[in-house]
């Protein structure tokens, strides 16, 4: 029983969670909290997926000598047992190799990136004021008619911006910008987004996984914009978004259509609700522990009774 209670959860934390919390917009008013909750159900589906495996090969396994199960369950019932055994290796087995790919290709291609926007840097274009607030090491200046901000994470992290984007935005605006783009940097947002990205290659038509992806990018950014706001004030950010957003620019790092309109309206709203943020947390930690546990020690205590004999 132990490993189909644990592949029902693993299907739950697969399937209908992440679709529902996709589609919450309570996320936005508590983004940190709500990171940690997509991380706890992303990590919880992996452990139950685990769980199942593990849980399906000890009934194979951890009893007497020979195949007692076979003779007890019959072939039919041993051979799926097999099978799911195996689709869970192949599940995991997936997803490392794939998270691996994905590290390696993102890091080779972000090294070719920092090189390049190294190369192309104008430390001419640069008037007084913005030289002032771009004294900060690590940011780069590129020509061009299109307005661009974005960071190049890793150890030797890179912000970019053009030098249109800095004609066209105020100091304090583009104070904000860079703000936010350094908050990614500093967080390792990075990081985060890296996991849900590896998800999404290993399993792409796992409908959720699309929709997880999203959101998380969604709430970075919202994230990012709290610490900007902090340190460059709500107004000067809220405009540099409506100026990025309205650009229309291709590849550029922060108007993302839709979620732009998202962030500005953000800004805007009201302060968080009181416990929202503890109640987020707290949700995350009954995902991740609550119901693992409550397979896990029945299980572990089982496994114990079987190894003691
Ligand atoms: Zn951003």
């Amino acid at each position: 029983m132990t490993a189909v209670w644990f592949a029902a959860l693993a299907l739950l934390l697969a399937g209908p969670v992440p679709a529902l919390l996709a589609r919450a917009r309570w996320t936005w008013q508590v983004p940190r909290a709500a990171l940690v909750l997509w991380q706890a159900i992303a990590l919880g589906a992996v452990l139950a997926t685990l769980g199942a495996g593990l849980a399906s090969l000890s009934l194979l396994v951890t009893e007497e000598p020979g195949f007692p199960f076979l003779e007890r369950h019959g072939p039919v019932q041993t051979t799926l047992i097999g099978l799911g055994s195996a689709l869970v290796a192949v599940v995991t087995v997936r997803f490392w190799v794939v998270a691996t790919f994905v590290g390696v290709r993102t890091r080779r291609r972000r090294n070719r990136h920092r090189d390049l926007v190294d190369l192309l840097h104008r430390n001419e274009s640069l008037s007084q004021v913005n030289a002032a607030l771009l004294s900060g090491t690590g940011v780069r200046v590129l020509a061009g008619p299109g307005r661009v901000a974005y960071c190049v994470p890793g150890v030797r992290s890179r912000v970019v911006v053009s030098d249109a984007m800095l004609a066209s935005l105020t100091p304090e605006e583009v104070r904000a910008v860079l703000a936010h783009e350094r908050a990614h940097l500093r967080a390792r947002h990075d990081l985060v987004l890296e996991g849900f990205t590896a998800l999404h290659a290993a399993f792409p038509r796992v409908v959720s996984s699309q929709a997880a992806l999203d959101s998380v990018r969604l709430l970075v950014e919202m994230l990012a914009d709290d610490a900007a706001r902090r340190r460059a004030g709500t107004q000067p950010l809220a405009r540099a978004l409506v100026a990025l957003a309205g650009s229309g620019d291709p590849g550029q790092e922060m108007p993302v259509g839709s979620a732009a309109l998202a962030r500005v309206r953000r800004l805007a709203a009201r302060p968080p609700r009181r416990g929202l943020s503890a109640l987020t947390y707290a949700a995350a930690a009954v995902v991740l522990g609550g119901p693992t546990l409550a397979i896990a020690v029945p299980w572990l205590q089982a496994s114990y009774r079987a190894l003691a004999h």
